[in-house]
């Protein structure tokens, strides 16, 4: 009975502990939008959390946070590795600080999902940026995020516009889905191409090129200048096939050398043209409001499987109408209706 006593002592000790240790969210809130960094990287990891605990305060963080998100300007950027992601955004990351803009780089990274490992992240990466003090630079969240690595990133956005920067970079490789993910939350989507010799519409999805607000061709100096043009040409007659953008905006093709810091400008030009051209037309508040609306279904579903997720009853239904589903003996549509029905009485 003694040590009954004593053990159940112990456990609330811990539990008291573990209160303690939990960061109060309000606090949490408060110090990330007086633009305390410490506060925000606590908070990322927050919302990057697995632990269905974290989750919790991670959702209250960002409801505090979202009326103070939302005014950034949001760039998104891709690219097959190697052409140049990290040396552009270093670049353009310091003309952005230099003009006056706060600058956060975020990054989806997908191949971290399969293999844990991180084509974006392992890297030491825009050394110069990061020591900037107007510059936030957080790698690509886990895999194991719940929600994801695209929804995690989107409140990371969040609280680094509470947080006061005025201009997200979201990075991601050009590999596919992600950039999905990344143009549904930028404004503007960068894609950076390599010239090479004859392959220049090849290695990059057209759906990906569709998506694209502008290209630019990467690394246009010393011996590849030349190439770097024709490529740009070859991209600029491409264009013209696709159909138009349903905002009205029409596709630039660019070049630029990061490691000269050639072309910055023009791109920030473009960029400021198109903010400027989907401002006054409306484009942009629908897209943000398409955007928006898009995150509310994911988060749907988010929130409908981490229910499933945390109900045995449910999760031994779910397993057992597979099994009738992949033997052929209910419809797929049936099993579903079934289980929402469970859901419903629970
Ligand atoms: P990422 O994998 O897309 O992030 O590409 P990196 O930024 O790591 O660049 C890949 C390689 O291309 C590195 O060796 C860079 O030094 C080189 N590189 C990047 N930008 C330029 C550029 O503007 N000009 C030249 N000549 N090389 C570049």
């Amino acid at each position: 009975m003694k040590s009954e006593e004593k053990a159940k002592q112990q456990a609330i000790e811990r539990l008291k502990a573990s209160r303690k240790a939990m960061p109060d969210i309000r606090e949490l809130a408060n110090q990330i939008l007086a633009g305390n960094l410490k506060a925000l990287s606590q908070g990322i990891t927050l919302v990057e959390s697995i632990e269905a605990s974290g989750y919790q305060q991670a959702f209250e963080l960002t409801e505090l946070l979202y009326p103070h998100s939302g005014k950034a300007h949001r760039l998104g950027i891709t690219g097959v590795p190697g052409v140049g992601k990290s040396t552009f955004i270093e670049a353009f990351g310091l003309y952005l600080v230099e003009k006056g803009h706060k600058v956060a780089v975020l990054a989806i990274d997908p191949s971290s999902q399969k293999t844990g490992g991180s084509i974006l992240g392992d890297k030491t990466r825009m050394e110069q940026l990061s020591r900037h003090k107007n510059a936030f630079i957080r790698p690509s969240p886990a895999a194991e995020s719940l929600g994801g690595v695209a929804r995690a990133t989107r409140e990371a956005m969040i609280l680094c516009e509470a947080a006061g920067f005025d201009m997200i970079l979201i990075e991601t490789v050009g590999v596919g889905q992600s950039e999905t993910a990344v143009h549904s939350m930028t404004d503007f989507f960068l894609l950076l191409m390599l010239a090479g010799a004859g392959d220049e519409l090849q290695g990059i999805k057209r759906g990906i090129m569709e998506m694209a607000d502008a290209i630019a061709i990467t690394k246009a100096d010393g011996d590849n200048v030349r190439k770097a043009k024709q490529a740009e040409q070859a991209y600029k007659n491409a264009l013209h096939l696709f159909p138009p953008q349903e905002d009205g905006w029409i596709p630039r093709v660019t070049s630029c050398s990061a490691l000269h810091h050639e072309g910055l400008e023009h791109i920030y030009e473009l960029f400021e043209e198109h903010h400027r051209k989907l401002t006054i037309s409306g484009a942009l508040a629908r897209k943000r409001e398409q955007q928006s609306i898009y995150w509310f279904h994911t988060a749907l579903s988010d929130l409908w499987r981490a229910h499933l997720l945390g109900n045995e009853t449910l999760r031994q239904q779910q397993k057992q109408l597979e099994q009738e589903v992949g033997s052929g003996h209910k419809s797929p549509f049936a099993a579903a209706q079934e289980l929402i029905k469970s859901l419903q009485q629970t």
